[in-house]
């Protein structure tokens, strides 16, 4: 086995893979609501989304994260989940999947049972009409259902929360005290300028480090030395007990550890969340000799990675990419 080394000495241990870019919400700062989706038939099979993480595993990425759109929309996701199990143990460490949690009170045992420990929920508020304001559909009861059954399945939950200026800074406190009140670490992301959406989002962005301040001046907040590979960073609530993490891309730059690529559900290998380098893997799946070329095509793909990100607050109006995390996959 050859590991994948970017140009910088990082080692590519960490793959996140976009099953669709469809989704059954329409949250205001990830999409506009008239959203075009890709036609059907541009996107990877299952059968191919499953030689693609063969492929990766093979190169030495030991942590599996699936993604969208949303996740669960995506018909035979069970069985792809089904078949990727087989490498844990035997190159890969884990599968998670991070969900918007509407169909999760459906899907908890079934991913529990295809070997998934650990699910990522989104949740941007615990009141209702704020909920349907942000998301643009009124299904936080579902959403509440689906943590309370994948916790009953025994699967983790984090709960992932982007803070937004106008809708959910003052909620913030509270959905801490919530989920660390039920066991869930919380991470808080800063939006960040991917896709054309319906608003302009320096309206919403709110910095993390303004947060941070604000919860230091009534919390005890101590920094914790846990990474995993991405851009959070970790403090622990010492009234709480309980994690928070910070993303933090545009207050703070987090590429110098970053151990992960993306790939969205077409097929094309992103080298950087903020960058446009990708390359189309489409091809090399579908060759004749898949293993072979794939190798070939991951191998020239990773000289390509570039040192960081490029995201900055004067591109907040102008999205840095022109893709939506939807597509890229969050
Ligand atoms: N639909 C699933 C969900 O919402 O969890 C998975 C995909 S979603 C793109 C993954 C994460 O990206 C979510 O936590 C979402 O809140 C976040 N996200 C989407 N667009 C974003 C943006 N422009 N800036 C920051 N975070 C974003
Ligand atoms: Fe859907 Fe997730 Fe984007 Fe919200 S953030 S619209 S749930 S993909």
């Amino acid at each position: 086995m050859t590991p994948l080394i970017d140009p910088f000495g990082r080692a590519i241990t960490y793959l996140r893979v976009s099953v669709t870019d469809r989704c059954d919400l329409r949250c205001i700062y990830c999409m506009s609501e008239r959203m075009r989706f890709l036609p059907r038939n541009e996107l990877l099979t299952i059968e191919e989304l499953d030689l693609l993480c063969a492929a990766f595993i093979k190169r030495g990425v030991r942590r599996l994260r699936f993604t969208g759109g949303e996740p669960l929309v995506r018909r035979g996701f069970l069985d792809l989940l089904n078949s990727v199990k087989r490498h844990l143990g035997a190159g890969l460490d884990e599968i998670t999947v991070t969900t918007n949690g509407v169909q999760l009170a459906a899907f908890a045992a079934p991913l529990f049972a295809a070997g998934v420990r650990r699910v990522n929920v989104s949740v941007d508020s615990l009141d209702r009409e704020t909920f349907k304001h942000i998301t643009r559909r009124d299904r936080l009861l579902e959403v509440l259902e689906g943590i309370d059954a994948a916790e009953r399945a025994g699967l983790k939950v984090k709960i992932n929360t982007v803070a937004l200026k106008r809708d959910n800074a003052h909620e913030i406190p509270d959905l801490i005290k919530w989920a660390h009140g039920r066991g869930f670490d919380l991470t808080l992301i800063e939006t960040m300028p991917l896709g054309e959406i319906d608003e302009d989002r320096t309206d919403q962005f709110l910095s993390l480090a303004t947060v941070r301040e604000d919860l230091a001046s009534y919390w005890r907040l101590s920094d914790l030395p846990d990474r995993t590979g991405g851009p959070a960073r970790y403090v622990r609530v010492e009234e709480s007990g309980g994690r928070l993490g910070f993303i933090t891309p545009l207050s703070h730059n987090f590429c110098e550890a970053c151990s992960r690529v993306r790939v969205t559900c077409t097929g094309r290998l992103y080298l950087c969340l903020g960058h446009e380098t990708s390359v189309d893997l489409r091809e090399a799946l579908r060759a004749d000799g898949c293993e072979g070329a794939m190798d070939a095509a991951l191998d020239a793909a990773i000289m390509l990675r570039p040192k960081g990100h490029d995201f900055h607050m004067d591109r907040l109006r102008t999205p840095a990419t022109v893709r939506h995390m939807s597509v890229t996959g969050g």
